[in-house]
């Protein structure tokens, strides 16, 4: 037996062995952050259960109190500087981890756009970007509308409770909100801006204008709190009108809706008139024109009806009228609605909405 072996470790040695254990550590925590994978599994070995750290602690019941203060301060001293590195070295591994991360799944996204070449415009070679469906079946609607005499109008995207609900005939707690899940606004009073969940409130804003007759169309972008399937986005696009002048009745109405219809989708398609309900119309219905996939036959797109539901529409309620200043005995007026996506979607045969937001580019030059 050594007499080292059989006799407790005095104060230098103690000491000794705290320096080695900070040496070593600070070593194998710098190999590690350099070594791709290990910094987690170096770092459980210098500062864990079964570091050296942790052995130097169990030799300090050996000495007595004043060497066990001063062996006690230069370890907690130790401790603290190796977790310090290993706090600063971790946040260095996770920055170069990231950056890996990022560069192997960047694309490079000037190969990726170039499309079909434009010559002789093109001299470098690459070809022009297109308009994305949306915002081609957008412009296509405002064409036909303004080829029927309407004008476009644009309003705001974040709104107040009174343009979005309130002035549309919706008050506080009536139950219509419900058919909306709102998504509101950290501004003014909690509970009173949001972005708007249809593009009804340029109809207000219009009203509230006040240039009478009014012959407008009004496409923006909308927001709900839905969550993303084959048939529904929380971002979405969708494509208001209004009518109002004086003796504007049913009739024209429905007039428009057709008339719209065959501009839009060409001769063989029709439109129809069901009964239906909303707050700022009275009354009520929701449009539907032969499905232009099968052209009435019947198919899966229509679930064999032959007709598809393309969006809503009525006669304006006088409590819209009365709410921003018009008189309803002397005017009257229509308005109608629909989603753009939607229409899109049922264009181009999409079985899943999604499409239109996954930004693949083998999906959009098809269009
Ligand atoms: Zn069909």
């Amino acid at each position: 037996m050594t007499p080292q072996a059989s006799s407790p470790p005095g104060l230098d040695e103690v000491l000794a062995a705290v320096d080695s254990a900070l040496r070593d550590g600070r070593r194998r925590l710098a190999e590690a952050a350099a070594t791709p994978g290990s910094f987690a599994a170096a770092q459980r070995e210098v500062l864990g259960k079964r570091s050296a750290l942790a052995s130097v602690n169990a030799l300090l019941g050996g000495l007595d109190p004043d060497g066990r203060r001063q062996a006690g301060a230069a370890l907690g001293a130790a401790r603290k500087e190796l977790e310090e590195e290993a706090n600063r070295l971790e946040a260095v591994v996770a920055e170069a981890e990231r950056r890996q991360r990022v560069a192997a799944e960047r694309l490079d996204l000037t190969e990726m756009a170039i499309g079909p070449k434009t010559p002789p415009l093109s001299h470098s070679g690459r070809g022009v970007g297109r308009l994305h469906l949306v915002t081609q079946t957008r412009d296509e609607l405002e064409d036909t509308f303004v080829a029927m005499g309407f004008a476009v109008a644009e309003g705001p995207e974040a709104e107040t409770d009174w343009y979005n609900f309130e002035a549309l005939n919706m008050p506080p707690a009536h139950p219509a909100r419900g058919m909306w899940d709102t998504l509101y606004l950290r501004l003014g009073e909690p509970g009173t801006v949001l972005l708007r969940t249809h593009t009804s409130p340029v109809q207000i804003h219009l009203l509230e204008a006040g240039e009478l007759p009014i012959y407008a169309v009004m496409p923006g972008r909308c927001y709900r709190r839905d969550t993303p399937d084959a048939r529904h986005l929380p971002v979405f696009h969708q494509i208001e009108g209004l009518v109002v002048d004086r003796g504007i009745t049913f009739g024209d109405l429905a007039g428009v809706i057709e008339a719209f219809t065959t501009s839009f989708f060409g001769p063989a398609i029709h439109s129809r008139l069901r009964p239906s309900y909303f707050p700022f119309t009275e009354p009520s219905a929701e449009f539907e024109v032969t499905c232009p996939i099968c052209r009435g036959e019947g198919c899966r797109t229509c679930s064999g009806s032959g007709w598809i539901e393309l969006g809503g529409c009525g006669m304006v309620d006088p409590n819209v009228f009365s709410a921003v200043g018009i008189d309803p005995e002397r005017y009257s007026g229509f308005a109608f609605g629909f989603g753009i996506d939607r229409l899109a979607q049922v264009r181009a045969e999409l079985s899943d909405m999604r499409a239109l937001i996954d930004n693949d580019i083998r999906f959009l030059r098809q269009f």
